[in-house]
């Protein structure tokens, strides 16, 4: 049979971090009340005039200097025209062929194998109202609270082969643009969602077959399982002679099903009649202003890896974990400033803080509470298993390392004079088991270990007793 290979191109919609909305002064918050901040430029009432938020050029020029592209010094908007009831207008301000940025590239890595993967353009346009279908209810109602809060749409070239290319490819993307203060990002809450155009071919070969789009997915993980369930249903059909099936469409993931469906097929695809904006004048951006927004762009993820990996001494592997979310990267950051333990730092936010926000999105501990748990165990105080301890009971709570380590009874005993005389009454009270020792029976060493930590309660520090078992028994 043939081998096929996939490829893949992406669209990514990114709501810009502004205060206000691309063409007027309503504000962009999310999870404001139903159509409260509306006015009537961002619902279209017949009269009035769009005025481009200059924070939206300077957003959509960070982002192309973060990602490498050219800027366009003079670039222009244009109608894209359409009805659909999100759209009050009936038509979507965009840009068609001067787009903002041209070309570019993000980086990605996979299996240990880093390359770039080209950036065909970014532009700038509005977003569209939402439709909010109510369970058991006829009627659709619209939220235009979205309607005119302003995006930029980065397009790749079909320069993905796998899944894998186009998963790393949205983690880099996304980590540079919440990085540089772009966007938020959040895919769950719409302000980052993704088009996934994907076709097959017979490996080596560079036509490109018919693509399908899969549109407006919200989360990385799903994208991963929709190509690879595309990518299976194409070269099913290719490898029995049904290729002329696919047709070019536009399909829509569903996540509980697990397939996709098709939503509209290029009969009905819109001709949408482009023509440059006439209430706006084309943008004309000095050059200078180009060089003082790419001054003011911080520390991306990959700087940032490089610079974590040298100065603490943590793998790439754990450091690549910690970046992925600026937020804990900045809260790994305070807590190594605090206790001066990067490499502790590192695996209680990996196994532990990680792992609590699985089920909540803030961050449980402060730097303070972590920083003084991870120095009490340095310090011998509690033992590792009782640090667990009081590491969930200091999630989500006020309380101070100290308070739990004494509410708890968790102090370890790691006086000497206190474990001497527990070890004696234990070797008092076993002396076969000091006899076997003696006969090299190496398993009794470990009994009177475990009857010793037993007598502490748990609470001995278990290598002073051993230290002191060893000397005794080998005296
Ligand atoms: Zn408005």
């Amino acid at each position: 049979m043939a081998s096929f290979e996939t490829v893949i191109g992406l669209e990514i919609h990114v709501e810009l971090a502004t205060k206000s909305k691309i063409f007027c002064s309503c504000s962009t918050e999310f999870g404001a009340e139903p159509n409260k901040n509306t006015c009537p430029v961002c619902t279209g009432m017949p009269g009035v005039m769009p005025v481009l938020n200059e924070e939206v050029i300077n957003l959509a020029v960070k982002a192309g200097t973060a990602l490498n592209c050219d800027i366009n010094l003079i670039n222009k908007t244009d109608r894209k025209n359409y009805f659909y009831p999100d759209l009050p207008k009936a038509y979507q301000i965009s840009q068609y062929d001067l787009p903002i940025c041209s070309n570019g590239y993000v980086e990605i890595e996979v299996d240990g194998k880093k390359s770039q993967r080209a950036l065909t353009r970014i532009h700038i346009e509005e977003d569209a109202g939402k439709l909010i279908h109510l369970e058991d209810e006829e009627n659709t109602l619209i939220d235009y609270n979205r309607g005119g809060v302003p995006l930029i749409e980065i397009v790749s070239e079909p320069d993905m082969r796998s899944a894998e290319e186009a998963v790393s490819f949205l983690k880099n993307l996304r980590a540079i643009l919440v990085y540089s203060g772009i966007s938020d990002c959040r895919m769950e809450q719409g302000s980052m969602r993704c088009d996934v155009n994907i076709s097959v071919r017979e490996t080596g070969s560079d036509v490109l077959n018919t693509k399908v789009e899969i549109k407006n997915m919200n989360s990385i993980k799903e994208v991963f399982k929709a190509i690879k369930k595309e990518e299976k249903r194409q070269i099913e059909l290719y490898s029995y002679g049904e290729g002329h099936k696919i047709k070019q469409e536009t399909r829509r993931w569903d996540a509980a099903k697990g397939r996709t469906i098709t939503m509209r097929t290029k009969e009905d695809a819109h001709d949408y009649r482009y023509f440059p904006e006439p209430d706006l004048p084309p943008v004309i951006i000095p050059a200078e202003k180009v060089e003082s927004i790419r001054n003011t762009l911080p520390e991306l993820p990959k700087q940032k890896k490089e610079r974590m990996v040298s100065e603490y001494g943590i793998s790439e592997k754990d450091t690549e974990i910690l970046i992925e979310e600026k937020e804990i990267a900045d809260f790994y950051e305070k807590t190594v400033e605090l206790s001066k333990e990067p490499k502790e730092a590192a695996n209680w936010i990996i196994t532990e803080v990680l792992r609590v926000l699985k089920t909540q999105d803030e961050i449980p501990v402060t730097e303070v509470q972590l920083s003084d748990l991870i120095a009490e165990v340095k310090k011998g105080t509690v033992s590792r298993t009782a640090a667990k301890e009081v590491f969930d009971e200091i999630c989500n709570s006020s309380k101070s390392v100290g308070e739990v380590i004494e509410e708890k009874g968790l102090r370890q005993i790691s006086s000497s004079d206190e474990l001497e005389s527990i070890v004696k009454k234990i070797l008092e009270e076993n002396p076969q088991a000091i006899a076997d020792f003696k006969e090299g029976k190496q398993k009794s060493f470990g009994f009177l270990m475990g009857q010793c930590m037993k007598a502490t309660k748990g609470k001995g520090n278990p290598g002073t007793i051993k230290g002191i078992l060893e000397e005794a028994l080998n005296s």
